[in-house]
């Protein structure tokens, strides 16, 4: 399989889109890749057109990938997590730094890196923000946990998955030590959308309110 980077992103940014099956609007699309929605609509139409298509276009609802782009999707998104995670653990590279990288790399690796990298880090699960890395044929754990947005007052909980993306909001919650596998309880939120009050280790933090959905938790029973 060689697709263009511009293709395997394009085919990324759906399958995160596209939650489950539903159609992806290209405007939505075109701002998740930061491009103008005009490109965006003419690439998804000659993919659509193409050969052995990986993607289903409607105008007016959108695209949506095929079963076979799924997988395709799944591979890329395989690649870009196992290289964060070996960057992470291996190399040492710090947390907010192995998206960047992956981005870049995901699209480069051989198979037999793949494997080599999944088998140095015996065939891992997760990835080092939480998310679930798809196995080699293609299937994907489901994510656990709400966002700590919702989690209830009082509530012990655990941290499942961080979104990878914000360099800013990585390097904010590894200073705290708050990375996945983490407990701690809610112990109060401040009024009109403030920060909201947890502890951690012993210590009382407060975590600022525009980082809550980013961050997903199990609530502990
Ligand atoms: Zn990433």
């Amino acid at each position: 399989m060689s697709l263009s980077q511009s293709v395997e992103n394009i085919l990324k940014a759906i399958y995160d889109l596209q939650l489950g099956d539903q159609w992806v609007s290209t405007s939505a699309l075109a701002d998740r890749l930061g491009q103008k929605p005009a490109s965006v609509t003419n690439m998804i139409q000659r993919l659509a057109r193409a050969k052995a298509s990986l993607v289903d276009y409607t105008p007016y609802r959108g695209a949506r990938l095929n079963p076979t782009g799924v997988k395709v999707a799944l591979e890329i998104i395989r690649h870009h997590r196992l290289i964060e995670l070996y960057l992470a653990q291996t190399l040492g590279v710090p947390w907010d730094r192995v998206h960047d990288e992956a981005e870049r790399l995901e699209h480069v690796i051989s198979e037999d890196l793949e494997d080599r990298m999944a088998a140095a880090l015996a065939d891992p699960r997760l990835d080092p923000h939480g998310s679930p890395i798809p196995t080699k044929d293609g299937q994907i754990a489901a994510v656990v946990g709400v966002p700590l947005s919702e989690a209830p007052m009082r509530a012990t909980v655990r941290v499942t998955e961080v979104r990878d993306e914000d360099a800013n909001l990585l390097r904010y919650l590894g200073a705290m030590g708050l990375y996945p596998g983490a407990e701690f309880t809610v112990t109060g939120r401040e009024p009109f959308g403030g920060s909201l009050h947890i502890r951690f280790n012993d210590q009382d933090l407060h975590l600022g309110e525009e980082a809550l959905p980013h961050i997903r938790v199990a609530v502990q029973t």
